[in-house]
């Protein structure tokens, strides 16, 4: 809210008076300084940033990926869904690979079906922007990231997760500059170009026997990421898709789909093909949008660092939840809750597993945790207050609020759910925002045993 208020104001006063205003205001604790302090950075080094990146240099947050025992393709499919991705499903299902597709939020809309089937069949779903328009992708890194966020939205409605794979549209050779790749990165999300272009869109119409034979020519790499198409009109994908299937398996190739684990492979800039440019405003507008991205999939437990305790595949929980290709009728064991001294037990009827995630519901939680819970029906909003924390979960608006610390931060959680008067919610992300973690959880003598270390309520850091 500051700083749209702040963009809105600097449109008025002018860039250079705007200059002054940033880094005058910017010295001043609150909620502004909440948001720098939220992206690791002073104003000074936000300026300095701004130029480096300006120059081309491309700044990446330290990360570390798993490379694969053995060698390994991630096949991948973009601009689905379509009735083709129906076709590509069951052709993987019957060879038994695990892919990866980058849908289109405008394609998810019309078949959100496939994209739910997909997940559900253990392959990784990734953003391909809503509309595939280059010219408008392309005009600026603003347009670039509300794409992302409009079609994030549809397929977290579509399919109850928030993909943080990227694949850009043409990929990123020509197309993005050192400011596109920051701001995703700072997001949590990661971008994928591709070693091997199967060359199915090089014109319409390209023969199945051409894009084998285009496949052939590798280059085969350790990990080998295969670009092909399932939008309309690539019959022929479908077609040459067997094959590719055996080609890589003769040679030895394990099959997977992407996760944020898997080293990105990115195209250098090359001479970039738009006339664009972005002001220093424009830039810190981007910066605070994607770090409320990445507090929002920290809330949601969905990063390395919230995860990494007692979650072995990490960040690829938001991509291929755990337990995904669980057969679905599988009886849930009754679970016990450790809570620090406390304990809490569900029998099996009383939780629901979703896309291999625990939703407990609200109010037992929270009153063996020894916090308090109240509905607001006016509001259609369960408040929830646990030593310094609140939270309210409101139905209105599925959005969660959280204050802690003496700051707010709204994330969507479509995870929350209201069922029969009950309200249910994901049991990490809700231990995460009261500042509580999940050390260990495991299967003992015929039930789930989940222990949580826990904070009292007691906010040491806030989180947001
Ligand atoms: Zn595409």
């Amino acid at each position: 809210m500051f700083n749209l208020f702040r963009a809105q104001l600097m449109k008025r006063v002018g860039v250079c008076m705007a200059l002054i205003l940033t880094f005058s205001w910017l010295s001043i604790p609150g909620p502004l300084a909440g948001a720098q302090a939220a992206a690791g950075e002073s104003a000074a080094d936000a300026h300095t940033t701004y130029n480096e990146l300006k120059s081309g240099q491309r700044l990446w947050k330290d990360k570390q990926y798993k490379a694969p025992e053995q060698p390994t393709v991630y096949l991948t499919f973009d601009d689905g869904p379509s009735p083709l991705t129906a076709k590509v499903l069951d052709i993987l299902k019957e060879e038994d690979v695990k892919a990866t597709f980058f849908v289109l939020g405008e394609q998810v809309k019309s078949h959100p079906e496939l994209v739910r089937r997909a997940l559900e069949e253990g392959h990784a779903i990734g953003n391909h922007t809503y509309n595939h328009v280059y010219k408008e992708l392309y005009s600026g890194a603003q347009t670039f990231w509300d794409q992302l966020q409009q079609t994030e939205d549809i397929i977290a409605d579509a399919a109850g997760i928030r993909p943080r794979l990227i694949r850009a549209p043409g990929g990123t050779f020509g197309n993005f500059d050192a400011f596109y790749f920051y701001y995703l990165d700072q997001a949590g999300y990661e971008v994928y170009d591709w070693n091997i272009d199967s060359g199915d869109s090089a014109r319409p119409g390209v023969p199945a026997s051409e894009i084998i034979q285009t496949v052939k020519k590798g280059p085969f790499k350790n990990e080998t990421v295969v670009l092909m198409h399932d939008g309309t009109g690539h019959d022929q994908s479908v077609k040459a898709l067997p094959e590719v299937i055996r080609l890589f398996k003769e040679k030895g190739y394990a099959f997977a789909s992407l996760t944020t684990e898997v080293q990105p492979i990115h195209f250098s800039s090359g001479k970039i093909k738009w006339s664009r440019s972005l002001t220093e405003v424009g830039h810190e507008q981007l910066l605070a949008e994607a770090g409320e991205h990445m507090r929002g999939l920290e809330a949601a437990g969905l990063t390395k660092t919230a995860s990494a305790a007692g979650e072995e595949e990490g960040a690829s929980l938001a991509i291929v939840p755990k337990g995904a290709g669980k057969a679905k009728d599988e009886p849930l064991l009754p679970l016990e809750l450790r809570l620090g001294e406390r304990q809490l037990q569900l029998d099996a009827e009383q939780y629901r597993m979703v896309h291999g995630l625990e939703e407990v519901p609200l109010r037992p939680l929270i009153e063996a945790m020894g916090g308090q819970i109240h509905w607001d029906g006016s509001e259609r909003t369960a408040v929830v207050r646990y030593g310094g924390y609140a939270a309210e979960y409101d139905f209105s608006r599925h959005e969660l609020r959280l204050r802690a610390g003496g700051s707010l931060t709204a994330v969507h959680l479509p995870q929350m759910e209201l069922i029969d008067g009950t309200v249910y919610v994901p049991l990490q992300a809700t231990l995460l925002s009261l500042g509580c973690r999940i050390a260990d959880s495991s299967e003992e003598n015929g039930h789930m045993l989940v222990r949580a270390s826990m904070s009292g309520g007691f906010v040491v850091s806030p989180l947001y």
